[in-house]
C-alpha cells in the first residue's frame, strides 16, 4: 500500500441520555501539533473507565485530523488542512480527502474546539471569530456564546481579526496581479471558519509551544472546561478567566522576495514600537511597524508571496 492508503480516519463519539449541545474536538489538524491528540486520548480513557460521565448532548473526538501529516510528524501532508477547507468532487491532494470526510462531520455539530500548538515559546492563546455582523465575508450571530466559551478554556490571551486581516492581504495580492491560491479569500477558511459558516461556534486553542510539556495539560483542561460549560458533564461549570489580554490582528505583511529578512528572531506577541524596523526587503528597504503593537505568527521561512508576519493591537473586546 502507498502511505496514504495505509491510513484511516478516526472519530470517537459519546452520547448522553439527555438532550444537549453537540461538541466536536479536533487534534492534530497540523500533524506536528500533538498536544490535542494526547489530551483527547486521556479524556476518552477517562470516559471509557467511568471516571468522567457524559450526561447530556453528544461529543465527538477526532484525535488525529490529518493522519498523513501526523504519520510524517510534520505540519502538512500535501498541503495545509487549515486552509481552503471545503468538500470537493475531485479530491487531488490528501487534505481534499480529509475535507470530504471531516466537513460533513463538523456540520453535524454545534460547537468546535480545535486544539493546536505553535512554533516558538510563548503563552497559550485562543483565536476568536468575528463579532456579530451581516457582512459577506464572515457573517456571524453567535459571538456572545463563542466568547463565553472562550473565557472558560483556562487561557487568558485572546486574538481576533484573522479572516478580516487575511482578506485584506488577499485584496492587496490581487491588486498586485497575483493569481495564486493565496490570492483567494476562501484559502483563509479553516476549521473554525467552516464551522461558523455551518451555523456553529468554533474556537482554535493554541496550547503552547509544540514540545512544551505543559501544552497537553492546557488542552486537557480546555476540554474538561468545555464539557462542563456546555453542561455535557455535570461537574461544576468553570468561572470565566479574569485578567484577560485581548489583541486584534489588523495587518498582514507578505514576504515578497526570498532575500527579505527579519531584523531579529521574532516570536509571536513580541512588542513592536511605531517606526521599529521589523525586517529588510531584499533591496534594502526597511519594513517598519506603523504603530505600537505586537508581531504575531512571524514566519522567517515564508515563501515569496505568502504571509511573512501579522501585526496586532490591543483590543477591548474581551
Ligand atoms: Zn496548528
Amino acid at each position: 500500500m502507498s502511505e496514504p492508503d495505509s491510513l484511516h480516519f478516526q472519530s470517537v463519539s459519546f452520547t448522553g441520555h439527555a438532550p444537549g449541545a453537540r461538541l466536536i474536538v479536533l487534534g492534530a489538524v497540523h500533524g506536528n501539533e500533538t498536544c490535542g491528540t494526547q489530551a483527547i486520548r486521556r479524556v476518552i480513557a477517562e470516559i471509557e473507565s467511568g471516571r468522567l460521565g457524559i450526561a447530556a448532548g453528544s461529543l465527538t473526538f477526532v484525535p488525529v485530523a490529518n493522519p498523513l501529516a501526523y504519520a510524517r510528524k510534520q505540519r502538512m501532508g500535501d498541503r495545509n488542512l487549515n486552509r481552503n477547507l471545503m468538500p470537493t468532487d475531485a479530491p487531488a491532494e490528501y487534505e481534499d480527502r480529509i475535507a470530504n470526510w471531516l466537513c460533513p462531520l463538523l456540520a453535524q455539530h454545534d460547537v468546535l474546539l480545535d486544539l493546536h500548538s505553535f512554533h516558538t515559546a510563548g503563552q497559550p492563546f485562543v483565536m476568536l471569530g468575528p463579532q456579530d455582523n451581516r457582512a459577506t465575508l464572515e457573517p456571524f450571530a453567535r459571538a456572545a456564546e463563542e466568547t463565553s466559551l472562550a473565557l472558560r478554556l483556562g487561557v487568558r490571551r485572546f486574538v481576533d481579526g484573522w479572516l478580516d486581516t487575511y482578506a485584506a492581504g488577499v485584496a492587496r495580492r490581487l491588486a498586485a496581479g497575483a493569481s495564486s491560491r493565496e490570492a483567494d479569500v476562501n484559502y483563509g477558511v479553516g476549521t473554525t471558519e467552516y464551522m461558523r459558516a455551518q451555523g456553529g461556534i468554533a474556537l482554535t486553542l493554541e496550547c503552547g509551544q509544540h514540545d512544551d510539556p505543559a501544552a497537553p495539560a492546557v488542552a486537557y483542561r480546555a476540554i474538561l472546561n468545555t464539557l462542563t460549560h456546555l453542561r455535557l458533564s455535570t461537574a461544576p461549570a468553570p468561572a470565566p478567566v479574569a485578567d484577560t489580554e485581548a489583541l486584534r490582528l489588523y495587518q498582514v505583511v507578505d514576504r515578497v522576495h526570498a532575500a527579505d529578512a527579519f531584523a531579529r528572531d521574532w516570536s509571536s506577541f513580541d512588542r513592536v514600537l511605531a517606526g521599529e524596523v521589523i525586517g529588510t526587503r531584499h533591496d534594502g528597504t526597511p519594513v517598519v511597524a506603523d504603530s505600537d503593537g505586537y508581531i504575531v505568527f512571524p514566519n522567517p521561512n515564508a515563501l515569496p508571496g505568502q504571509e511573512w508576519f501579522y501585526l496586532a493591537k490591543r483590543s477591548t473586546r474581551v
